[in-house]
């Protein structure tokens, strides 16, 4: 066999890489949409990438987003209520909670850090100092006066998130806009923002004018332009994020509903240079052009003031960069704010550098030699790195279109990142909110039902690069199943033991095939080697199925297709099953035969435990470890195409040298979630094949009465 198949046609993969996970707030705890839709994809990558390029060429960060109004009013709500710690006690509290959470999901962060709080804090606040400095120096910073609501009733300035209204962005219909953006992205004027209601007095607030510091984003038009080109053609960037960046590339718009048009007519010559399109079709509006953003900004204003309604569309505006909030990374040389004290940093431009904070702080701690090179500008700058960046789809305005600008404007070497955007989870169909009408479970509270290698496969498989796909896990879902005949009631999905759980559909693979794979191999060569590797080889074409396996996973995953990689780990294990099953059967009394089958179900073993751990580590490595291997040696894919016998031997033994572990009897590498376990079960166990009777030992595992 040769050792490195099809090298041609393989893809090529970066020297060194980060893998970043979308920061979330530090407000509350994670719901599921955070790890299904964010971290179990990035964990994905960042585990496959060890695997491929070598653990001290990738680092995976992310962390608590610790600053910002969603923070301060999260907390100020909570003092109301009684809690007597500080924001800082408040955000630590949350960042903890976020932290363990995904412990539990076996997110294997090099890094969840916080940006406020230590040991990134330091790091986090020297970067954002040096970027303000490089931005301002470059020209690329301006001070604009824009208005900020003031509640006269609390006689206070109200934060972002202290303001709420419906989104003005044509199209939007969010009822969960703030001062300047709402809960889907969009960003607006905070004169734009349709019925405002103060969170602190539930009275209407007044705008009043603020300064603060803005990078000049439209200035980066072209080379948005010209990234988003280079985009389409890049097999590793999604359409959704393609289009998306597109769509803010669009000129300055206005649109004005028909019945205000003789308004508009009157007021068209005190407005800038403007092409006025008409309405299209039935359409009830029509729209009009401008030359730049502060030319509509312009006319919006004398519009406004003459009381025309309107609605603007996406287009590039000045990206605001300081805040007046106290809680914030200090803006440090930039200004002082008014009444004194320095400006803060907007959570959103920090929150995009963050993760070049948080690798600083990952190199710096380590032990040396742990990574490739302890200089960061070698994960961020170089030729020979790249950048995967997981995110939801709302946040695409800032990582893929503020961000890139950003990094241009730094001129520094930063290269542009791969954006790995996914499409929402929704939650039994709907588009699931922690604040919306059907609250969804935490990340925490489905581990009550679920283990988290059941949830990871199941996220992992939904295909959300391509659409948003609804989760509902059956122990949740109180819609009607059916009418019970005899008592007239409504039977809910979650009672009815009828209803197949569809977060389950992955988890029969890994209980039913792959466990009953690696019990067969490990039981059988317990019993007929002598706790050895099989004497024979795989037959040829069982070696070439789990090269091409091999192959096609390796495709599917650097084209971060996640769920097309789980779909060949899966067509391979039930092959080498179904195998299994005929091989072992017909070696009924057959020793040579037998130990031939024996070898076929090794080599699929050996290809679907690699293939499978970046989706289920946990498992996968108590494969490995029972195989008798290193982790180090059976999970590189220096080795991918080697038997186990070939890694017995990288390993200085011969083949007959190597010892497998002897199993104990019913050993499950994936077990079920004690809830899912039938009544009755010996052992809290209940996996089909794991109840063996006494005295038929591992019959159902290795050949049925094989003696
Ligand atoms: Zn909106």
């Amino acid at each position: 066999m040769p050792t490195e198949p099809g090298t041609a046609q393989r893809p090529t993969f970066p020297r060194r890489a980060v893998v970043t996970a979308g920061m979330p707030y530090g407000n509350k705890g994670l719901h599921f949409g955070h790890v299904g839709g964010v971290f179990a994809p990035a964990d994905f990558m960042a585990r496959f990438l060890r695997d491929r390029i070598g653990r001290d060429n990738v680092i995976f960060v992310s962390g608590t987003d610790c600053y910002g109004s969603p923070i301060m009013e999260g907390y100020r709500k909570q003092a109301e209520a009684g809690y007597e710690g500080t924001i800082t006690d408040y955000v630590r509290e949350n960042h903890e909670r976020q932290a363990s959470a995904l412990a539990s999901y076996q997110i294997s962060c090099d890094l969840f850090a916080a940006s406020g709080l230590e040991p990134a804090a330091p790091y986090h606040d020297k970067v954002t100092a040096r970027i303000l400095a490089r931005l301002r120096e470059r020209g690329e910073l301006a001070k604009r006066t824009t208005k900020q609501f003031y509640d006269t009733q609390a006689g206070q300035f109200l934060n972002g998130r202290q303001v709420v209204g419906r989104c003005p962005v044509r199209g939007c219909k969010s009822d969960k806009a703030y001062a300047d953006e709402c809960d889907l992205g969009h960003s607006f004027e905070p004169e734009e923002l349709i019925a405002p209601v103060s969170q602190l007095s539930g009275t209407r607030p007044e705008l009043r004018p603020v300064e603060n510091w803005y990078f000049d984003l439209p200035s980066h038009a072209s080379g948005l332009a010209g990234l988003v080109e280079r985009w389409e053609t890049d097999g590793q960037v999604r359409p959704v994020v393609t289009s998306t960046v597109r769509e803010w590339l669009a000129e300055p718009v206005i649109y004005i509903q028909n019945t205000f048009r003789a308004a508009f007519d009157e007021l068209a010559d005190q407005l800038p240079a403007h092409t006025v399109t008409e309405p299209q079709g039935k359409a009830s509006s029509f729209s009009v052009t401008f030359e730049s953003w502060d030319a509509r900004d312009q006319a919006r204003e004398t519009l406004v003031s003459h009381e025309v309604r309107l609605r603007t569309g996406k287009t590039l505006l000045p990206f605001r960069i300081t805040g007046n909030i106290d809680w914030g990374v200090p803006a440090a040389g930039l200004a002082e704010k008014d009444g004194g004290g320095p400006l803060t940093v907007w959570c959103w431009p920090e929150s995009l550098w963050a993760p070049i904070s948080f690798v600083q702080t990952v190199l710096d701690r380590a032990p040396e030699g742990r990574y490739s090179s302890p200089e960061w500008r070698d994960w961020w700058c170089a030729d020979d790195a790249q950048v995967f960046q997981f995110i939801g789809q709302d946040n695409v305005y800032f990582y893929c279109v503020a961000q890139p600008a950003l990094w241009e404007a730094l001129d520094e070497g930063l290269f542009q990142d791969t954006p790995v955007a996914n499409h929402h989870i929704l939650y039994m169909k709907k588009k699931a909110s922690s604040s919306g009408d059907v609250a969804p479970p935490s990340a925490e509270e489905l581990l009550d039902h679920y283990t988290s290698e059941q949830l990871r496969c199941h996220w992992l498989s939904l295909a959300l690069d391509q659409k948003a796909v609804s989760f509902q896990p059956k122990p949740f879902d109180a819609s009607v199943s059916h009418r019970d005949k005899k008592t007239g009631e409504d039977v809910l999905v979650r009672d009815d033991p009828r209803v197949v759980d569809p977060v389950l559909k992955e988890s029969a693979f890994l209980t039913n095939i792959f466990n009953r794979l690696a019990r067969s191999c490990l039981y059988g060569a317990a019993n007929a080697c002598d706790g050895h590797l099989p004497r024979a080889t795989a037959a040829s074409d069982v070696t070439e199925a789990c090269e091409r396996a091999t192959l096609d996973f390796e495709r599917c995953a650097h084209g971060l297709s996640i769920h097309k990689a789980f779909s060949v780990a899966e067509n391979l294990g039930r092959e080498a099953n179904k195998r299994w099953d005929a091989e072992s059967k017909a070696a009924r009394g057959d020793d040579e035969a037998y130990d031939a089958a024996l070898a076929n179900a090794f080599a699929y073993l050996r290809t679907l435990t690699l293939l499978m751990h970046p989706f289920v580590p946990r498992g996968c490595e108590l494969v490995c470890e029972r195989l008798g291997f290193d982790a180090g040696l059976f999970f590189s894919w220096d080795h991918a195409f080697k038997t186990c016998a070939q890694l017995a031997e990288v390993a200085g033994e011969t083949p007959r040298e190597h010892r497998v572990d002897e199993l104990p009897p019913r050993f499950d590498f994936f077990e079920k979630h004690p809830s899912q376990v039938k009544k009755g079960a010996k052992n809290g166990k209940g996996s089909k094949g794991s109840q063996v009777k006494k005295g038929a030992k591992h019959a159902n595992d290795t050949t049925e009465g094989r003696s």
